[in-house]
């Protein structure tokens, strides 16, 4: 398939007759090239599919469940859940600490930090508070509105959150398909009885963990870009030049996990009940067309999910806050922001209302949007959090102008380059593990899961410097890896 450029780190895909607007695609010539056909052909069937209008391909593009990882795609009609994703609001936050660098610059004090983190925070499938020292105790008197409410003021002082973080989020709080919690009351009594969520007290009891696969934590040194723009700017986002932070990517473990699953099967089955064609083929893209009762039934679940996955960054958040403090007494920590790379937005997108769905892309909003109005980022645009790798490291970026182009919208990594399998025969594990030495990166990890490792990601400065070029976002600061918490 042919991408036509139009600059260094844009181009396009035309669509086949006159089907409207093309595909739009972000990355430069070396990011092009790692677009493999699977990943292209997904981007066009999932353009091609029925309400959809526009799609953007991002430079962490790579083939997904239906759509790629690393895509926007823009509906006013309908709502899909397969380019939600099956872990739904999979996101990204970042806690800035007062310790300064030198503080943990010994082993020791990062051994330490280490253990006390993951004595608080399980790694791992199916792991929950049960299999932790000192996880916080979440039962379903207060995980039932966890996950109907959010991050709710009453939600947060029961398990110990600072409520003033709930402003540092992208959307502290989801409501049902009509608006009000009262939807996600019934729905979730409703799925309750139809036997959905197996173990649901202890599907709540992994709020406060990480799960498994590239979910991940990790301690880094705060590094603001050397520029009087990105130095104000760091400052309004409570930011600390050299001082440490902490990144945390993780999303709705397996509560969401079965509310997708759930919903793809109900969907697959009514396509087929009514003989309706799944879009290209492909049943990963059904989708339900708003107003629906399926549309409803979707969009409460996604809530339900997405509430989850709320309330566990902000508890994973906390909880990383109480760790710094039994290492280092008096340490302070606050939230920076709390965004996600896979969930589907209701926006004012070219004047209508309308889903943008982001699978595995990131919000990016400039300051002067009326959207930000009201919130702490009016003026500066909000912090975009991307994770790259441990070694390259990661950034937080803030939106340009050229946003527009991208439905307000860039990538949310570096993105695979290869598959797990694919990694894990061709990396090398003696060598992985020497560039952690290397560098001074500790893990949790006796070995560094090969299938994760930095060169199983794009070029995580390509894939940067596309998004620089393309004008739709600059770095306020990077973050460089200290130690990583991984399954
Ligand atoms: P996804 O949400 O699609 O699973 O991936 C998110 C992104 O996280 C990946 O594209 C990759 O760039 C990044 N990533 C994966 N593992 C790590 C890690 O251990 N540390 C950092 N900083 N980034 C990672
Ligand atoms: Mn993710
Ligand atoms: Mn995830």
């Amino acid at each position: 398939m042919t991408i036509h450029k139009t600059d260094e780190a844009l181009g396009f895909i035309p669509l086949p007759g006159d089907a409207g607007k093309p595909i739009t695609v972000v990355g430069t010539d070396a990011i092009r090239d790692s677009f493999d056909e699977t990943c292209l052909q997904q981007a066009v069937n999932s353009r091609m599919a029925p309400g959809v209008t526009e799609l953007v391909l991002n430079p962490d593009a790579h083939a997904g469940y239906g759509a790629p990882v690393g895509c926007v795609m823009i509906s006013p009609t309908h709502i899909y859940p397969g380019p939600v994703g099956v872990d739904i609001k999979c996101s990204m936050s970042l806690l800035q600490l007062d310790i300064p660098e030198d503080a943990i610059k010994d082993k020791q004090t990062r051994r330490a930090l280490i253990d006390a983190i993951i004595q608080r925070t399980p790694t791992g499938a199916g792991k929950g508070q049960r299999s932790v020292k000192k996880a916080r105790h979440v039962d379903e008197l207060i995980g039932v509105p966890a996950v109907t409410e959010g991050a709710t003021q009453r939600v947060c002082q029961a398990l110990g959150i600072p409520p003033e973080w709930a402003i540092r989020c992208e959307d502290s709080s989801h409501t049902g398909h009509d608006g009000t919690y009262d939807a996600l009351r019934t729905r979730l009594e409703k799925i309750l009885a139809e036997g959905r969520i197996r173990n649901f007290a202890d599907k709540i009891g992994q709020l406060g963990s990480y799960g498994g696969g590239n979910h991940f934590g990790e301690c880094e040194i705060t590094k603001v870009t050397d520029r009087p723009w990105a130095r104000e700017t760091a400052k309004s986002f409570g930011m600390k030049d050299g001082h440490v932070s902490f990144l945390s990517h993780c999303g709705s473990r397996g509560f969401g996990n079965l509310l997708a699953q759930g919903q793809f099967r109900d969907l697959e089955h009514k396509f087929r009940t009514w003989s309706t064609p799944f879009p290209a083929g492909d049943k990963q893209l059904v989708y339900a067309p708003l107003g629906t009762p399926e549309a409803d039934a979707y969009l409460d679940d996604m809530a339900l999910g997405a509430n989850f996955a709320t309330v566990n960054h902000l508890l994973i958040n906390a909880l990383v806050l109480e760790a710094f403090q039994e290492v280092l007494p008096g340490a302070k920590g606050k939230l920076v922001y709390f965004i996600s790379h896979n969930i589907a937005r209701e926006e004012i997108h070219e004047g209508r209302k309308s889903w943008v769905h982001r699978k595995g892309a990131t919000r990016a909003i400039p300051g002067g949007h009326f959207s930000l109005a009201g919130t702490p980022f009016e003026k500066t645009g909000h912090p975009i959090l991307l994770p790259g790798n441990p070694r390259d490291g990661s950034v937080v970026m803030v939106a340009r102008a050229g946003a527009e182009r991208t439905a307000y919208s860039v990538n949310h990594g570096a993105g695979r380059r290869m598959g797990r399998k694919h990694a894990a025969r061709t990396l090398d594990q003696v060598a992985v593990d020497a560039d952690f030495d290397r560098d001074d990166i500790l893990s949790n990890c006796r070995k560094y899961p090969i299938d994760e490792a930095p060169d199983a990601y794009k070029s995580f400065p390509e894939v940067l410097r596309s998004v620089e070029s393309a004008g739709l976002a600059e770095t306020v600061a990077s973050l460089k890896a200290r130690f990583v918490i991984k399954d």
